[in-house]
């Protein structure tokens, strides 16, 4: 097979970052430029650092490398849109540029020794390389089990997800081009990706505890990136709602029934427990369903303003710097 097109770009979403950037980078520009030496990647590879509107120093940190050494490139939000936004946005950066780009994580905690097989994989004709954890040791045992929950439920609810897959992947100029015709708010790339199909292929990498700085993942975060995921993937809660609506109400039937014969009967003996829990267990059942319900509705909402996704407010390309209000996507 003739080799494929070989710049890479690596796509580093950045949040309050400032303790370990440098490093970090330092890091990822050392292996691209040994990848550079042994002819796997073209010369015009870069690094792609996304900051996702960070408070602390993490902007300065990207310009000074932009200026000092031109294999980085930077982009800056107007304000924090978060992880899943950062990636999008870096990754629509480096399709118009890139023949593959490779997403991972500002914390080195994704072993970027992996990049080798990643491009091996890319290399033998796949258009997507997930990355995959070979140990959870690294996280606390809340995380992990918040971790295993959610890819049962999501499981459970029809959507397929790589297990132990996080954002640490390679896509194809092709599948770039075909992740940037989703226009959709809710992107839950996680669901998405393998979604698009594509021939893929897996490389398993260790993960390494965080180098510095504190996990910006907060549980509020997680939470939400939780619901978004099962919201955009899937419309099986509302359909689960419909079939407890059915099974409620044959029960009420039943119900229904006996009270009336009891009455008929003249044994209607009224119990003020039975009475007190099915309406409390009714009462509950009704908010929480309609509360699902709403998560839907929220997300049409959100769907038909369709917002930007995230505003770009300065760019540093190569060696032009540009200012404020550019992009948004
Ligand atoms: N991150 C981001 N925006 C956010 C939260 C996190 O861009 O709102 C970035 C963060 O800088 C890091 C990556 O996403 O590069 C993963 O975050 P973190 O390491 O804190 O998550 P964890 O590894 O604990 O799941
Ligand atoms: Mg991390």
């Amino acid at each position: 097979m003739d080799a494929r097109g070989n710049i890479l770009y690596l796509v580093v979403p950045c949040y309050n970052e400032e303790d370990g950037l440098e490093h970090a980078a330092g890091v990822m520009a050392e292996k691209l430029e040994r990848l550079m030496r042994a002819e796997k990647i073209s010369q015009e590879s870069r690094i792609l650092l996304v900051d996702d509107g960070s408070r602390d120093n993490t902007w300065r940190i990207i310009s000074g490398l932009c200026g000092q050494d031109s294999l980085f490139c930077g982009i800056r939000f107007s304000r924090n849109y978060g992880h899943q936004s950062a990636i999008l946005a870096g990754m629509m950066k480096a399709r118009l540029h890139a023949d593959m780009a490779v997403t991972i994580d500002a914390d080195l905690q994704q072993d970027i020794e992996a990049l080798d097989q990643f491009i091996t994989c890319y290399q033998e004709g796949a258009e997507i390389v997930y990355g995959i954890r070979n140990n959870r040791d690294t996280d606390g045992w809340f995380k992990r089990m918040t971790a295993t929950c959610f890819y049962r439920l999501l499981e459970l609810l029809g959507c397929h997800i790589i297990p132990n897959h996080a954002d640490y992947r390679l896509l194809s100029r092709a599948a770039l081009d075909a992740l940037a015709e989703y226009g959709e708010v809710n992107l839950f790339l996680r669901g998405l990706i393998p979604a698009m199909g594509f021939p893929s292929d897996v490389v398993y990498f260790d993960v390494k505890k965080r180098e510095a700085g504190r996990s910006k993942y907060t549980l509020g975060k997680m939470l939400s990136l939780a619901a978004d995921g099962i919201t955009s993937m899937s419309i099986r809660p509302i359909r689960l709602i419909t079939v407890l609506g059915f099974l409620v109400s044959l029960f009420s039937l039943g119900m229904i029934i006996k009270c009336l014969t009891d009455w008929v009967l003249g044994n209607n003996l009224q119990g003020y427990t039975t009475t007190l829990l099915v309406s409390l267990s009714l009462g509950g059942l009704t908010l929480f369903s309609l509360g699902i319900v709403g998560e839907y509705v929220g997300k049409i909402y959100l769907e038909t303003k369709s917002r930007p996704r995230y505003i770009v407010d300065a760019v540093i390309w190569k060696d032009a710097a540009s200012g404020p209000g550019k992009e948004h996507g």
